[in-house]
């Protein structure tokens, strides 16, 4: 398993070090959380830090866009909308 928290030995060199989203970091000890979420958090943030985690991935949907003339297909990942998201709030 990757350590998210030592993030130099990420480095792919040369000033491209890899982002990571706050949803990396839930996904990191999610498991633990899961196992009893009463004990750590509210059922509130619980929401909201599961809402973060799926949030831009595919368990919330892909609109796939093709572009009639070149061709090009891209696909869009649908977001949580949760107030609490850094990417959405
Ligand atoms: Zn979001």
């Amino acid at each position: 398993m990757i350590d998210l928290l030592d993030i130099s030995e990420q480095s792919e060199g040369c000033g491209t070090e890899k982002k990571y989203r706050l949803a990396d970091y839930f996904n990191r000890w999610w498991d633990e959380y899961a196992q009893h979420p009463a004990e750590y958090i509210t059922p509130e943030q619980y929401k909201a830090a599961n809402a973060i985690r799926v949030c831009h991935t595919a368990a919330l949907g892909i609109d796939t866009y093709a572009c009639p003339e070149g061709g090009e297909i891209r696909e869009v990942y649908h977001s949580c909308k949760n107030r609490f998201c850094p990417t959405c709030g």
